[in-house]
């Protein structure tokens, strides 16, 4: 009578096997280098990525960016509400990223003086600190869309290796559009930067969309909202422009969760036509 006993014993350990693959948090964004990845928790789990405990809001939202060079094995650590931990992976896609290579070139004769390099040093601090910003701030949950409408004249990633030596890769994407075009925020959040002139990247905005992910737009000719500010999705920020070290009007438009670089073009759709 072994047969009678079967079927109910299937019916008690399939549902078993269900809920251990449910226990994974499911991952909303593109898992892949430079990704921003959402996740939700029951509040009251702890989750820790890259060394950090990661904020998780009321509802149990959290938010994880994923480095140029994440490697392909990225681990979330869980603790549950009872005290029992996990551990889940996060397979990261690599990417191929336009290098560069010339070779031949005369060596650099301008190197920024030493007061320059101060200069450099001191705004460099400033953006470092913006971006640590850990703020509950939930923009980060909106879907973003571009700042402003134009041909992208450079992407995330790419890098020069010139003479040999690789230069700092490019963190942002650039979008061409007439100086004076309107620059709008991607996604809520609080401007936590406002800068009428570094040195590299001129005019500069920073904007908190929350839990650590930021927004940094630069180059423009004009800045339209101050320090402290809550911006909504779509509110005109500034104005695309050529300041900085720029050759030509473009919107330079870099995110960041901490330290980490992202790709904001992963994170909007089709450039709408400008
Ligand atoms: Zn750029």
């Amino acid at each position: 009578m072994k047969s009678r006993w079967l079927i109910p014993l299937l019916f008690v350990f399939l549902p078993a096997v269900v809920t251990a693959a449910d226990s994974d948090i499911a991952l909303r964004g593109d898992t892949t280098q430079g990704g921003m990845v959402v996740g939700r928790v029951t509040p009251g789990t702890r989750v820790e990525f890259e060394g950090r405990n990661l904020r998780i809001s009321p509802q149990g939202w959290f938010v994880i960016g994923l480095n140029r060079d994440q490697s392909p094995n990225a681990v979330l650590r869980i603790t549950a509400h009872d005290g029992s931990r996990r551990e889940q992976i996060v397979n990261v896609k690599a990417r191929k990223y336009d290098i560069q290579r010339i070779d031949g070139l005369p060596a650099a004769k301008v190197s920024p003086s030493a007061k320059d390099l101060e200069r450099i040093n001191k705004e460099n601090a400033l953006i470092g600190a913006a971006r640590l910003v850990d703020s509950g701030i939930a923009g980060f949950l909106s879907d973003f869309q571009w700042p402003v409408a134009g041909r992208i004249s450079g992407v995330y990633g790419s890098q020069r290796i010139l003479n040999g030596k690789p230069k700092r890769p490019h963190y942002g994407v650039d979008i061409a559009a007439p100086s004076g075009t309107p620059v709008r925020a991607p996604a809520p959040g609080r401007v936590t930067l406002v800068h009428p002139d570094m040195f590299y990247s001129g005019a500069t905005v920073n904007i908190d969309h929350g839990h650590g992910v930021s927004s940094i737009f630069i180059h423009m000719s004009e800045i339209l909202v101050v320090e402290g500010q809550d911006v909504d999705k779509g509110e005109v920020i500034g104005k695309v422009g050529a300041s900085g070290r720029a050759t030509g009007p473009h919107l330079h438009w870099g995110m960041n969760w901490f330290k980490a670089r992202l790709d904001p073009a992963l994170l909007v759709g089709e450039m709408p036509k400008s």
